[in-house]
């Protein structure tokens, strides 16, 4: 039997993405070739990556708006200087919001191309919490967010209304929430959570903020480069976007951000009120602040330890070990994981309190 896998990414996909990529190796498309082995600049796989691209807008509410989806490789991490490298002027300036281990990242690769500004940080109280009240200056380039901290389990519930670009690292929320997406002139996501396996990257730009730098940028750092070649400037990743494809056609088929949000919010509810009630466990995020892609709670008394990771290994879930900068437990809810592998888990913290 499969495991619950509550791993923080890469992490679960749809089990009937893994059976048609299956396939897919072995014959894609009836075509008696693997999809390993053709051409990306086959007819089959450029449908492949026009549908995956057109997918994107559609699923985000963001067709006809003016915005490009592009898929790169380097991960999210590349995003971090592609940014500022195309959105940073000279002499210009950068607002970042610090919430957590990932938004640090992005603005330690910021400062190398100017002025950065961090306008409020949570780091003093190890990203608890995401900051309120800031103020972002309104003559810097861009303002940039991690709208969910998969490390500290935090998550941004409002985005603030400025009259310069927002930039938002979504990697980890992604396709797991309804927003309104056309608030944010860019938003970037590593693949390997709500979207397909790592080797891919999903940008999607508004087109007008872009090639106003006044500076020279690499051709493989440039967004309008490979807007021009339609995402395909060198050999794409291949395997990751059909497996994105594929992921988001089975979003689509769930109903769309909307129907799959309603059940991530019924996972992460009822995890959330178990945490709560259950007087071995807390919560390590303040509970307004609270992630419902990763729930990150710890044992009361680390003595229980030994006993519950037993259990739950025992039960068949893997992944729950929490990271090393918060400790405890992780579970990681993302849009692929079922409601029942949460009733699992819920049911094995029940069983710790009864045996002790
Ligand atoms: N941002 C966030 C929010 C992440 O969770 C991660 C990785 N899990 C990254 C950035 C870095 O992504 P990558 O490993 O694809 O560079």
């Amino acid at each position: 039997m499969k495991k619950h896998n509550y791993s923080a990414g890469p992490c679960i996909l749809p089990q009937e993405v893994f059976e048609q990529l299956a396939k897919a190796i072995l014959n894609f498309n009836g075509m008696d070739l693997s999809i390993l082995e053709i051409s990306h600049r086959s007819a089959a796989f450029v449908s492949v990556m026009e549908e995956a691209r057109a997918l994107v807008l559609e699923l985000l509410g963001l067709e006809g708006k003016g915005y490009q989806a592009l898929f790169l490789h380097g991960g999210a991490s590349l995003e971090f200087l592609m940014v500022p490298y195309n959105l940073m002027r000279e002499n210009g300036k950068a607002t970042y919001l610090d919430t957590g281990t990932w938004a640090s990242g992005a603005i330690k690769e910021a400062k190398h191309f100017g002025e950065t500004i961090v306008v409020a940080s949570s780091k003093a109280d190890n990203y608890n919490h995401i900051p309120k009240n800031y103020e972002v200056p309104t003559d810097a380039n861009y303002f940039h967010c991690t709208s969910n901290n998969t490390i500290f389990g935090t998550q941004m519930k409002s985005f603030p209304e400025l009259n310069i670009p927002i930039v938002c690292d979504m990697s980890s929320d992604i396709f797991s929430r309804s927003l309104d997406f056309s608030k944010f002139d860019l938003i970037y996501a590593g693949a390997q959570k709500n979207m397909g396996p790592a080797g891919v990257t999903l940008v999607v730009v508004k087109e007008e903020i872009l090639g106003k730098t006044g500076k020279h940028i690499p051709s493989m750092l440039d967004y309008q480069q490979h807007i021009a070649k339609e995402s395909m400037y060198n050999t794409p990743p291949v395997f990751p976007i059909y497996a994105s494809l594929l992921t988001l056609q089975w979003l689509k088929k769930q109903g769309g951000i909307k129907a799959i949000e309603k059940i991530n919010e019924a996972k992460a509810n009822l995890l959330y009120t178990e945490i709560d009630r259950n007087p071995l466990f807390r919560g390590t995020a303040v509970t307004e602040d609270r992630s419902i892609m990763n729930a990150t709670f710890v044992l009361n008394d680390e003595g229980h330890a030994e006993t519950f990771d037993k259990l739950w290994k025992a039960a068949g879930i893997s992944g729950l070990t929490g990271h090393r900068s918060v400790g405890g437990y992780r579970a990681s809810m993302y849009n692929a994981l079922p409601l029942e592998s949460v009733q699992v888990l819920v049911g094995v913290m029940k069983e710790l309190e009864n045996k002790i």
